[in-house]
């Protein structure tokens, strides 16, 4: 697939697949909003950059360090809830947020490929999985081809 690919949009709640209790959250982007990546991409495990945007007015838990650009793992896949005819993009993002940010804008640039979707015996095996693809990205990410990704003018940075 043709990277970067930029993706955008509200962070919506999804179906509590109980990321936050094993210390993975994924943070789920809204159908329309994944077109750019489902039209071209194949099933599996991605990394690269992602943002969480701050409402331009409203109340936000979050505090300043958590709308930077950080990488990301992001999972395309294809969603059992609904009977495996939907593609869902799921982003963990690799920071320790204040606190949740459903509603708020998501933004990511998706720069590699990292693997195939697996079946999993058990949720700790996939755990296992995920942690070996943080560092992957994070490896990845290291690069300096890729560094210039953090800085891309899809997000939004401090002046
Ligand atoms: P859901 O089924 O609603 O997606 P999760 O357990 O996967 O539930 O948690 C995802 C939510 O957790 C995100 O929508 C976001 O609001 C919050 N969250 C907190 N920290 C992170 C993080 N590091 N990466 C992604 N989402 C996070
Ligand atoms: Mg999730």
């Amino acid at each position: 697939p043709p990277f970067p690919i930029r993706l955008r949009g509200p962070v919506q709640r999804g179906f509590g697949r109980g990321g936050k209790d094993l210390g993975c959250p994924t943070a789920n982007l809204p159908d329309e909003s994944i077109t750019p990546i489902s039209t071209v991409a194949k099933t599996g495990v991605y990394y690269g950059y992602a943002q969480v945007i701050p409402p331009k007015d409203g109340e936000s838990r979050l505090r300043s360090e958590d709308t930077k650009v950080f990488p990301m793992v992001m999972s395309l896949g294809w969603n059992p809830f609904y009977k495996n005819e939907r593609l869902t993009a799921e982003i963990h993002i690799m920071h320790e947020f204040q606190s949740d940010f459903y509603g708020l804008e998501m933004r990511a640039v998706v720069l590699g490929y990292i693997r195939p979707e697996l079946d999993y015996i058990s949720r700790e095996a996939l755990i296992d999985d995920i942690n070996t693809d943080k560092r992957v990205a994070l490896n990845s990410l290291n690069r300096p081809e890729y560094q210039k990704f953090a800085r891309d003018p899809h997000f939004e940075l401090e002046s």
